[in-house]
């Protein structure tokens, strides 16, 4: 057997944990499901061009060239909100590192100390105080991490996200930290382009109706009774997600809190990020600073890979095992099992055709093959620890009442 290092760089991305999907080298991000996001594609794009084709060239003979220009320039700004939303890392959180993880769980052990076999260890909760107020710092235990303030893990993506307001089909990723203001200046200006599309589509239609009649001019335009149905149907629903998403800012609060009801209902915990003034708070979250990812996708990193051959030589199968290190998510994986050339193990079972001397130790190979596997019982069922909400929302309780 002979072994032989490789070294080579990979783009950090590449090694990232979790169900994100990436592209152009890892510069565009996204969630791995995204069948919505073309369907949100399809609509935008779709219903546009249909306004451009019926409406447009009679509207800008008979009212006004600034129509279509305008509707050209909002189009522009819903697609750029869009793609900047959906492209953009919302604020993903890097798992710890195997040393750090073990670190924490050495930390944790110490301050829960010995908890008895068939006992719920206690909830995985550190607070700390944010205006005077304490907030519940929870431990993710896929990222094994204790969550910054206001984050959260999404399951789809398989994540924690920083500020994590909810996981968007529609526009394909997570919405967080870093992209909220692109997911509402998107919502905005959608329902303003619904709304534009609309209003001229019935302008249209009825300018028309007067020279040619109602019935004619849905003739002339078919494309006109299809923009009329889907702008109906979608203004509902983006106008409807537009003022959720405004009162949201207004008090400084995400869907997530609002859906958990972490600053009202039972708890009575007044919002710690909330300035007490909405313009105070729509100008930090629509006008506040803009923040780095902290996951450094694109940067290098180094993999080690050990190469090792099997001394036959008419085995041209090889064993790897490789190493990454030199950045925030180290990786250690197999790349290939071991395939040395070795002689079939199967079983082996006794027949008629066995003498009746040999079964015995047949017999005693067998159960000394099977043995190792008794060395390694089947993993026990952990009991569900508790949940992080009841018990967060009882030690505010509690906190509470001191
Ligand atoms: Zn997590
Ligand atoms: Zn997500």
């Amino acid at each position: 057997m002979s072994a032989v290092m490789i070294t080579r760089k990979v783009r950090k991305w590449e090694k990232l944990p979790g169900k994100n999907t990436f592209c152009c080298d890892g510069r565009v991000m996204m969630a791995r499901q995204k069948g919505v996001f073309y369907l949100t594609l399809f609509l935008i794009i779709g219903t546009c061009s249909l306004f451009f084709a019926f409406e447009c060239p009679y509207l800008a003979v008979h009212l006004s060239p600034a129509i279509p220009v305008f509707a050209a320039v909002l189009f522009l700004f819903v697609m750029a909100m869009l793609l900047r939303t959906s492209f953009s890392d919302p604020g993903v959180l890097p798992r710890a590192l195997p040393e750090e993880a073990t670190f924490i769980e050495m930390e944790i052990e110490a301050a829960n100390g010995n908890v008895p076999a068939g006992q719920r260890p206690p909830p995985r909760i550190r607070n700390v105080q944010i205006n005077n107020q304490i907030v519940k710092l929870k431990y993710c235990y896929t990222c094994k991490i204790f969550r910054p303030p206001r984050a959260s893990h999404c399951s789809i993506c398989d994540n924690c996200v920083d500020r994590f307001d909810h996981h968007c089909p529609w526009v394909g990723n997570c919405v967080g930290k870093r992209n909220y203001r692109y997911f509402y200046l998107f919502t905005l200006s959608l329902s303003l382009l619904t709304i534009y599309i609309f209003t001229f589509d019935i302008v249209h239609v009825a300018m028309r109706s007067v020279d040619s009649g109602f019935l004619n001019t849905l003739k002339e335009t078919p494309g006109t009774v299809l923009e009329v149905l889907v702008c109906f149907f979608t203004l509902w629903s983006v106008v409807g997600l537009t003022g959720f998403h405004t009162y949201l800012i207004s008090l400084n609060q995400t869907t997530n809190e609002d859906i958990k009801g972490s600053w009202s209902g039972k708890n009575r915990v007044q919002n710690p990020y909330s300035h007490k003034n909405i313009i105070k708070n729509c100008c930090e979250v629509l006008c506040g600073p803009t923040y780095p990812s902290v996951l450094d996708r694109r940067g290098l990193m180094q993999e080690d890979s050990s190469v090792s051959t099997c001394a036959d030589p008419t085995s041209s199968s090889t064993s790897t095992s490789s190493s990454s290190s030199g950045g925030n998510n180290t990786v250690s994986q197999t790349t290939h099992a071991i395939l040395c050339l070795q002689k079939p193990t199967a079983p082996l079972i006794p027949n008629e055709h066995t003498p009746d001397d040999a079964k015995p130790s047949i017999a005693a190979s067998a159960e000394k093959s099977s043995s190792p596997k008794e060395e390694h019982p089947p993993a026990t069922k952990v009991p569900p620890l508790a949940s992080p909400e009841t018990d967060a929302e009882t030690s505010i309780a509690k906190d509470k009442t001191h």
